[in-house]
């Protein structure tokens, strides 16, 4: 039940029509007894000014930032902690003494999934990222900072992956190796892989039978083969990786940790990860009926 003195939450996108955080957010107050309630907001580029300013009027505790604000709403605030300096980009936003606070939790929750559900230790690990979007280059700071040993870039853009590349080496000083999807020299990066992650869109519900051109059958045997999308849970990326024995770790843990993050970010309390994730497991079998 909610007192007079609950605190609103929410996300800001357009699209957010699908967005699972309000069921995440809301399960994760009522498991922490928070007076909290999250609601999702269509915002428009037009309309990102008002509304953040309405964060502060109103007295939010703090909001997600989805697709297309991520980079958008920086200028609106008034300063950036941790990943968000580093890769430019928002995904939480922090109200408190009236400063709005920018976050990134994308590369930690990726980095809490592949170490709680994988056991996977990224340092000195070579590490290779399917796709040069928003998440890979969260995913491409955070694995810098964790001292992996080298960084593949397969992207169909040339010049997204030389702005990617020139990105890490300004601000870390790592080199990454950019290579074009349908080269030869797939095979041999394929390879050398320890980790394989599935950073566009391919595979993603409706368009489920895609997945990206990649030569999953040269990966050594304990090569981790990842994928971020997580409609459906099991990608046809994944299905095919298991076909070849590869261990495997889809999408849904890093989305259920960033939930985890951002709900501590808020309210400094950490809610617990299982049933958050059972709970988000259910929402996406009921939609695939
Ligand atoms: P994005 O910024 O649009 O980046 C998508 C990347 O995929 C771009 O590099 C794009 O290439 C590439 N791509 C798209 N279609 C392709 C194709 N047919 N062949 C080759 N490359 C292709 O999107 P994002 O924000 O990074 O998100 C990417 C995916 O990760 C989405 O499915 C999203 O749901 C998922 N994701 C999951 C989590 C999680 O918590 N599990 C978190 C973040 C994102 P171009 O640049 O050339 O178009």
């Amino acid at each position: 039940m909610f007192t007079e003195q609950v605190k609103l939450y929410g996300v800001f996108g357009d699209p957010v029509a699908h967005s699972l955080s309000p069921y995440f957010q809301n399960e994760a107050f009522q498991l922490l007894g928070i007076n909290g309630l999250y609601l999702k907001f269509r915002i428009t580029a037009e309309q990102l000014p008002a509304a953040l300013a309405a964060v502060r009027c109103l007295e939010f505790g703090g909001v997600n930032i989805t697709i297309p604000h991520k980079e958008a709403v920086i200028p609106y605030l008034d300063r950036l902690e941790g990943d968000a300096k580093l890769t430019g980009s928002v995904n939480t936003i922090l109200l408190r003494n009236n400063e709005l606070i920018g976050y990134s939790t994308d590369g930690e929750g990726y980095l809490l999934s592949l170490h709680h559900q994988a056991g996977f230790n990224p340092k000195g690990k070579t590490v290779v990222l399917l796709g040069v979007g928003g998440a890979a280059r969260a995913l491409a700071f955070r694995l810098v900072q964790e001292e992996i040993a080298a960084l593949y870039l397969v992207g169909r853009d040339r010049k997204k992956m030389g702005r990617l590349s020139q990105a890490l080496r300004e601000k870390t000083g790592f080199s990454a190796k950019s290579v074009l999807f349908g080269t030869d020299r797939l095979n041999m990066i394929a390879a050398q892989a320890d980790l394989v992650v599935n950073t566009t869109p391919l595979g993603m519900y409706p368009r489920t039978e895609l997945l990206p051109p990649f030569p999953l059958e040269e990966c050594p045997r304990d090569c981790l083969i990842s994928d971020l999308v997580y409609h459906p849970l099991t990608t046809t990326f994944l299905r095919r990786a298991e076909r070849l024995k590869l261990p495997t770790l889809g999408g849904l843990g890093m989305l259920v940790y960033q939930g985890i993050l951002a709900c501590q970010i808020w309210t400094g309390q950490t809610p617990p990860f299982s049933p958050l994730y059972q709970l988000l497991e259910d929402l996406l079998q009921q939609d695939k009926q």
